[in-house]
This record gives structure tokens, sequence and C-alpha cells, in this order.
């Protein structure tokens, strides 16, 4: 199997974490991971902590164009791993196998989504992270529009006015002009 970054080396056994093996690439560090394989180790895997996703510092390169699966040549399907990072993994869903470029091993245990890939790779996941995305988009044309300190003003109103029992009543009154 070739790399299917880099095209030309072949693809080496290596182990990405204790009990988790993959085939690796020696050139751009990517690794294919099956999805069979990755499935047996989450379920024997202890998560390490349950607080909230650390901070992103640096997110690595990630293969921008379509990955072929280096077992079956199909074009990989690529999924959004947060709404706080562009990298994407790409998985073949014929082979059940994942590819990580170099580096998004370590983003994953970096976002806490080292052991619930499966779930990443679900509708529900993804079009959370799209209604992430919007969300953050309207605060930033907030913010420029009105500044930092009166968007946090608005940002706080409305999450006080959103569990108001009165809610509507509210509203009525302050759009009554
Ligand atoms: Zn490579
Ligand atoms: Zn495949």
């Amino acid at each position: 199997m070739k790399c299917p970054v880099c095209k030309n080396p072949d693809l080496r056994p290596t182990m990405i974490e204790e009990l988790l093996p993959a085939m690796g690439c020696e050139k751009c560090k990517g690794s294919l991971v099956s999805l069979l394989y990755y499935r047996h180790w989450a379920e024997n895997h202890k998560p390490e902590s349950d607080g909230a996703p650390g901070t992103v510092t640096e997110a690595p390169a990630d293969s921008v164009n379509a990955l072929r699966c280096p077992k079956c040549e199909r074009i990989m399907t690529k999924y959004r791993l947060s709404g706080t990072v562009a990298n994407r993994l790409d998985v073949c869903p014929t082979c059940d196998e994942s590819w990580l470029d170099g580096g998004e091993w370590e983003l994953l245990e970096q976002l806490q989504l080292s052991d619930k890939l499966p779930s990443v790779f679900t509708d529900t996941w993804q079009r959370k992270i799209r209604k992430e995305g919007s969300e953050r988009m309207r605060q930033d044309i907030l913010r420029k529009a009105i500044g930092e300190a009166d968007a946090t003003r608005v940002e706080s109103l409305r999450e006080w006015l959103n569990d108001h029992p009165a809610k509507s009543t509210i509203l009525t009154y302050l759009y009554r002009d």
C-alpha cells in the first residue's frame, strides 16, 4: 500500500498507541487506521480525563485535496473534527479505514476526541459543527459592528433572555417603538 498523500513510500506497520496498530508513512508521518481495530482499542481504553477539551496551540497541516484510499483506490470522505479547527479526517467507508495526517492523532488527543472517533463520523456531529460555525460567524459580525464590550453585553443579555419565563413579554416591551 502506498501513502495517499506522498504517493510514493510504502506504508509500514506502526503503533499509534499501545494496542492500536496502523499503517504509517515515514515521510509525511500520516497513518492509516483500521476503524475495526480502533473500536476495539477505544472500548478497552480508559479516557484520560473528562474535562473540557484543551486548547489547540497549533493545528497540524491537513491534506486539503481529496485522498484515495490506499486499499481500494476509492475517494475517501472528509469529516470535520470540530468547529474550532479546520482539520478533517479522511475515511473510506468501504474498507472502514481512516487516514490521519501527521500530527492529527495528537490533535485528536488535545480536542479529547481520540476515543470518540465514530461519533465524529456521524451526521449529527457534522451538523453540530456547522451550527457552531455559523453561530461564531454571527458573533464575529456583531463584534465588528458594535465592538467587543457591547457585543459581550448583548450576548449575556441574550443568554439571560433565553432562559427567562417572560421572554416574549420582555421582547414585546423592547420592540414597542
Ligand atoms: Zn506520506
Ligand atoms: Zn477503501
